[in-house]
């Protein structure tokens, strides 16, 4: 059936850093949260008003940002729906040299669901179970985490959250 509703598929952003800046998503299909705000039109001064701690988007959006003057106190995410295009040296060279902070790269899938990460080691990305896709070419972290994502959870009961073992 034909839903009005096109934003509740939208996925939720999955942040690099824990606990997550203000940041802003300059890129369609995303929902925003309690952190992050998602401007779907990609980079314009809406953004800049805004005044994230990290931009997530696709390198074009980051290139935006970067010609624009934007500064940053966190990360910039590039986010990449194509495996066969994924940051070369320069472009990450270059996203370093603009804003100063540390670069992660995603992979995302149809829904923008995450299928691969790099943690802050930056030694690779980390492939989810949503991953179905050829995995030559890309270069796995070994850091020995989980491939899920931290996630905080504020309940407020003392339970200490494990992370899941990883198989090896
Ligand atoms: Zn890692």
């Amino acid at each position: 059936m034909f839903s009005f509703r096109p934003h509740a598929a939208a996925a939720a952003f999955v942040h690099p850093l824990d606990p997550p800046p203000r940041t802003a998503v300059l890129a369609p299909r995303f929902r925003s949260t309690r952190t992050s705000r998602v401007f779907p039109n990609g980079w314009d001064n809406d953004v800049a008003t805004f005044a994230p701690g990290a931009i997530a988007g696709a390198f074009d959006q980051l290139l935006a940002a970067a010609d624009a003057g934007l500064q940053l106190t966190h990360a910039v995410v590039c986010l990449t729906w194509d495996t066969d295009n994924l940051l070369t040296d320069d472009q990450r060279d270059f996203l370093w040299e603009a804003f100063g902070v540390p670069v992660f790269e995603q992979i995302l899938g149809p829904g923008n669901t995450l299928l691969a990460s790099e943690c802050d080691a930056h030694a690779g990305l980390h492939i989810t179970p949503a991953y179905k896709g050829a995995t030559t070419g890309i270069a796995r972290c070994d850091c020995g985490r989980s491939t899920a994502p931290a996630i905080r959870i504020n309940h407020g009961c003392r339970q200490t959250l494990r992370p899941v073992a990883q198989a090896r």
